[in-house]
Parts: C-alpha cells; structure tokens; sequence
C-alpha cells in the first residue's frame, strides 16, 4: 500500500521466516513468481500525477523499492520503512531529519566508524553537538541530556566488543525527556529484537546480516509513516537511493535471513564455548555464554541468543596472533561482517584503526583483538579449523601482555 508515496506495510500478519521469503504477499505480477527488476528511471503518466505512483527512480519508488520496504516495516514491525545506499546513507538521512543546527544529541561511545565520524567530524562543522556515553551506565545518560538533546543514538550490539545495549532502559530515558531513540540494529538483526517495538526508529547497514552474502551494500530505516517521510526526503535531497538491481539481490538475500541467523547464532556460540576451554585464549566475548557480563541482557533482549559475531583475545604477541590468521583456511581475513563465509580481521588494522593505540585503549579494545564474525559453514569444520590455526600459530601458555582485557 502506497501513502502519501510512502510504502506502508499491509495488514499481513506472518512470522518473520514467512515475511522474509513472501514479503508482502503483493508482489507477483503477471504471473511471476519472482518480482522482476524495474531497471526504468523515468515512468509513463497520462496527464496528472496520481499520489504513490512511480515517476522516477530517486524518491526510491519503484515496484522493487517498495517491495522491499514493506518487507523490512514488517520484519522490524513498523508501519513504513525505507530502504537506501548504504548503510551510511540510511544513519545520515536519519540524523538529517532528526537533528538542525543548534541541535544535541547523546551517542553512544565506540559507534560504528562512519557514524563516528559523521557526528564527531562532520556535525560540528553544521553547529550539531553530541555527548558521547556508556550505553549501560544512566547516570552518564542524565549528565548528558541538554535543553537542546533531540537525539539518543545507541547500538544493539557494540563493535568490536560485542556488548549489549541497555534498549529497554535507552528507550524509556528518551520518553521521559521526549527526545527521540535511534539504534542501529544491524548486528542483532530482527531476528534477536526488534526495537521498533520499545519506541526506537530503527537503522541497518542491509550490507550485512540481512543481505548476507557480501555481494551488495544498502541500507533500511524503520519507523512511523510520518518519520519515514522525513527520511525518505533526505535520502532523496542528498541522493542516496538504491539501485533497483540491488533492491533485488537484497530481497533474495533476505529471504534466507531467519535460517542463516540461526545457524550463525549456533555456530557463533559453540566456537565461543570452545575458545573459552581453549587453553590459549586470553578472553572471548558474547553475549550468549553463561559468563558474558551481558548475559542477562541478552537473555531478556535476545531470547539468549548472542549474534553471529564474537571476538577474542589469544595468549599471544600480535606476531602469534597474525600467525593465527594466516593459517586459518576457512575464515576469509577481511572486514565487515554478517555474509554466509566467515570472515575474521583485527579490529585494530581494519574497523578501529583510525582510533589509534590510545583512542583503542580507552575503549578497552586490545591490540591483538580477534574479530570473527560467523557464516553459515558447518560448525564443526569451523571448529576444527580454528583449532588447527591456534595450534599451528604455536601459541603457548605464555601470558604476554595485549594491552588489556576485553572487559
Ligand atoms: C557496516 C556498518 C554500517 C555502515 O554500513 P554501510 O552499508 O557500509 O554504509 C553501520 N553500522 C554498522 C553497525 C555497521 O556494521
């Protein structure tokens, strides 16, 4: 349903693995059973313009635009979302219609690096403030809050650490103070939560867990038909529309996306479970094992499951750690995250490096932290192969110092 050429969602009501294949219900025309690609930018009109139809590609209007974005408002459970570019361009259309100049708003530390980097390097220059918090300390939140605070911007699952936010706690500070809850759920996915339901609009980087297949980039904002419209006329003033053919990866991408997160949660926790025995490794963490500081959280936010991503610390110099990943044969060593292939970097060289040693140890991320995120491999085969790498890299009993634990 097109209102106001925002695409709501309908009143279908299927579980997640239902909406992730068949979307919403709508979209077989002529007969396929696939909804082909409207490569067309430009659409024929007879005289006037009627409301919702397509005209031109930007305004992300397309059958494949709008296809996607009732999927998404049905898996996150919101009446409209749009979908988007990239991630990037799903956060700043966000932050654009949420925030003007002369403008606060509360950020969790240690955010994803283009978000970093737009509200600590970009916003300033447009007389946008931020105070940066701990997302599971409320005292900090109080500190922060400023006549001027319209935004709390937090995080499901932190990165690199794979911490887990307090939304339950965010969201109701953000109601009392009447500023608006954002998180970006990427990591978690809807599969673990949905925030939508507690009040938060809600942001993804598509690019990972719910493409899942490292072949496109694209993101998806979820929220009222309202806010959506907001957002839609910001990623439309600065560009940043999907491409109709990758609408339509996204969209078989997303069919597979229960099945693969649950596999991705099994794998992740049975590797964590054995690098925790594992005699030469320091620390893991995720938040599905029993002595995760997160735990509970989990366990109330994610029915107890952690993710598809942990990360570690081995006993061992960054010489032994790189060893480490040099000899792995089926992790792929590359950054991002979410894909059916495991992939593993260092956080250090790769997602925090523009942190710097100092700027990485006062958010408590060691040197030689391991970041795995979990594909949809047979578990054993991964396990056997992490365990051939550690003893392979040679990795003894022998305590060097990685410049911190995790926690
Ligand atoms: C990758 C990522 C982004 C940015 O997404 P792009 O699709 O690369 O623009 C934002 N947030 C998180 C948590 C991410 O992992």
């Amino acid at each position: 349903m097109v209102v106001n050429g925002i695409h709501t969602s309908t009143e279908y009501h299927g579980k997640l693995d239902t909406i992730a294949v068949h979307g919403s219900g709508e979209a077989k025309t002529n007969g396929a059973a696939v909804l082909p690609v409207h490569n067309s930018v430009t659409y024929g009109v007879r005289g006037e313009y009627k409301d919702g139809c397509a005209f031109y590609t930007r305004p992300a209007d397309t059958p494949n635009h709008a296809e996607l974005a009732k999927k998404m408002a049905l898996l996150e459970g919101t009446k409209a979302a749009v979908v988007t570019a990239s991630g990037m361009a799903a956060i700043s259309s966000t932050l654009f219609a949420l925030l003007r100049s002369g403008d606060h708003l509360i950020i969790q530390d240690n955010v994803y690096g283009g978000t970093h980097e737009l509200v600590h390097e970009e916003f300033p220059s447009l007389g946008i403030e931020h105070t940066t918090v701990d997302p599971q300390d409320p005292a900090q939140w109080e500190q922060a809050l400023r006549p001027n605070t319209k935004v709390f911007y937090v995080e499901s699952i932190s990165n690199p650490l794979v911490r887990v936010t307090d939304l339950a706690g965010v969201a109701g500070f953000a109601r009392r103070h009447g500023i608006t809850p954002v998180v970006d759920n990427t990591f978690a996915s809807p599969v673990l939560c949905r925030p939508a339901d507690m009040g938060f609009v809600v942001v993804h980087s598509a690019t990972k867990f719910l493409n899942g297949h490292s072949d496109l980039l694209a993101g998806v904002v979820s929220s009222s038909r309202d806010f959506i419209g907001k957002v839609t006329q910001k990623m439309v003033m600065y560009g940043g529309c999907l491409d109709p053919h990758a609408c339509f990866l996204l969209n078989r991408g997303m069919a597979t996306l229960g099945l693969r997160m649950r596999q991705q949660c099994a794998s992740a926790l049975a590797i964590a479970e054995m690098l925790q025995q594992h005699p030469m490794v320091e620390n893991v963490s995720y938040p599905a094992l029993a002595s995760s500081p997160d735990h509970a959280l989990a366990t109330k936010l994610f029915g107890g499951r952690g993710g598809g991503v942990l990360s570690f610390v081995l006993r061992g110099s960054m010489a032994q750690t790189k060893a480490f990943l040099g000899h792995l044969h089926l992790p792929f060593v590359a950054p991002s995250l979410g894909g059916v292939e495991s992939l593993v970097c260092l956080p250090a060289e790769t997602s925090h490096l523009a942190l710097g040693p100092d700027g990485r140890k006062a958010a408590g991320i060691p040197e030689t932290l391991v970041r795995l995120s979990v594909g949809v491999e047979d578990t054993a085969d991964l396990i056997q192969d992490i365990q051939q790498a550690l003893a392979a890299a040679g990795i003894k009993n022998c305590h060097v110092s990685n410049g911190g634990a995790p926690h």
